[in-house]
């Protein structure tokens, strides 16, 4: 087992991430950037390291100085939490090429599943099923209005290198494909400094329903069912729940047998999540393989009573698994709970929390870096805590949520908590019926 494991990021995640370290007698290091140095992983970490401005860029994506800070602290490993370097080939070979483990995929699973247009094309090899669409990268306006006539629109362009919603854009007729085509590759550029697009059928209502999976290094997947994201906002998911409402005990045997098959393709070790759309009679096809732990990883969590992180670090250690599937026992739900105003565009309001109230209480978790008197820096991204209730049924655990959403107090920034307490009431979200679209039609202005 390691001895030594930096955590090469910040927030609830690298809290998460010691939490577990800890309880399996792991040492770990935190590393900050300036704006960062009051946050709780710092101080919950055995050692910690500054690593440079408030810039992303020269922080947290500053792959030299993260490697020089694991080798003066010794680390035997790196845990790159999710976002920052999580999925980043590079900053894979270059910790393998210094004798670190990387926690997470190797560089070549990464490119293979990284870019989502090579992805699906080596889904489409393992039998996965997956939304028809371009073959491979778009190469002009041109070709993507032939393949959108052939397919019929609507249809969606999206980035290769795409990530938290951004990069897409929807089109609905060949008048519109040019001002799209340009302005989601301006946007990917920026955000990603790639522009490469690939175009795929639009799936009108669809779920967006995930499979946890987990490989290690001896060729065994198994899958640990899947999480429900479809209330998002702007293609970004705001709440996610364990079992789907939608699922049934036969749709989960087919996603899960199409998951593992899918991360058994390319040998996949450690934990991930294959992305699938699922319409409206429950045919489902893959959307995108994420090669990390996930935000929502604790609904799952919660629903099978495991330790991810903890699975995550075995794994990865050389630790073999089971192999066996596993079904969801209880039924979970995470609220993000962001720094944003909902009832104003959800702009991001960054400050000072100058009141913090915490809810607990039976089936209640709170997974989160800040307390009273934290300022929340505005160079990140803006979720401040994953509010996660469990209880026996779905009923139930809207119920508790309730609740804990009423008792969570933070003054002195806006946060997303009155739009989750609507939605908790609303009927339709209660009844399970709903789409990645119902967010469109949600009433934001009484928040
Ligand atoms: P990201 O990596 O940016 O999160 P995804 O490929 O996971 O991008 O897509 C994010 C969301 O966009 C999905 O959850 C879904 O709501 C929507 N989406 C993506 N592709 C399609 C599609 N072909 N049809 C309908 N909705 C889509």
């Amino acid at each position: 087992m390691f001895k030594k494991i930096l955590i090469a990021n910040r927030g609830e995640i690298a809290l998460r991430i010691i939490r577990t370290c800890k309880e399996m007698g792991i040492k770990t290091v935190a590393v900050y950037s300036t704006a960062d140095k009051e946050s709780l992983h710092v101080r919950f970490a055995d050692e910690a390291v500054c690593i440079g401005p408030p810039a992303s860029a020269q922080s947290y994506l500053n792959i030299p100085t993260l490697i020089a800070a694991a080798e003066i602290t010794n680390a035997d490993a790196i845990h790159p939490g999710y976002g920052f370097l999580s999925e980043n080939a590079e900053f894979s070979r270059i910790c393998q090429e210094n004798g670190i483990k990387f926690i997470g995929a190797t560089a070549e699973m990464i490119n293979q599943m990284g870019d989502k247009a090579t992805a699906k094309a080596t889904m489409i090899k393992a039998g996965v099923p997956v939304v028809p669409g371009s073959d491979g990268l778009l190469e002009s306006v041109e070709q993507g209005k032939k393949i959108a006539n052939k397919i019929k629109y609507p249809v969606i362009i999206k980035a290769t290198a795409g990530g938290g919603g951004r990069g897409m854009r929807i089109i609905h007729s060949d008048e519109e494909f040019q001002k799209a085509w340009d302005d989601a590759r301006t946007e990917s550029k920026a955000a990603f400094g790639n522009d490469g697009m690939y175009l795929e059928k639009y799936v009108v209502e669809p779920r967006h329903i995930e499979v946890q999976i987990v490989g290690d290094q001896y060729g065994r997947v198994c899958h640990l069912s899947e999480r429900d994201c479809s209330i998002q906002r702007r293609h970004q998911k705001l709440v996610e729940e364990a079992p789907s409402p939608f699922m049934t005990p036969e749709l989960r045997e087919r996603m899960g047998a199409a998951a593992v098959a899918g991360a058994s393709a390319i040998n996949y070790e450690g934990v991930g999540t294959i992305e699938f759309l699922v319409d409206k009679n429950r045919d489902f096809y893959f959307m995108e393989m994420n090669t990390r732990i996930q935000v929502e990883h604790p609904v799952t969590e919660e629903v099978i009573n495991y330790d991810l992180i903890k699975e995550q670090i075995k794994v990865a250690a050389g630790i073999p698994i089971s192999g066996n599937n596993y079904g969801p026992k209880l039924h979970a739900m995470e609220c993000r709970i962001n720094a944003e105003d909902p009832a104003n565009g959800f702009r991001p309001s960054p400050g000072k929390i100058t009141v913090l109230h915490i809810p607990g209480g039976h089936g209640v978790r709170v997974d989160t870096h800040v307390y009273a008197g934290y300022s929340i820096p505005p160079n990140y991204d803006s979720m401040i805590a994953k509010l996660i209730t469990v209880a026996q049924t779905r009923e139930e655990c809207i119920v508790k949520m309730k609740r804990a959403l009423s008792e969570f107090v933070v003054e002195g920034v806006k946060t997303t908590i009155p739009f989750h307490l609507k939605l908790m009431d609303d009927e339709k979200f209660k009844e399970g019926v709903f789409t990645t679209a119902f967010l469109e039609t949600f009433d934001f202005s009484t928040l």
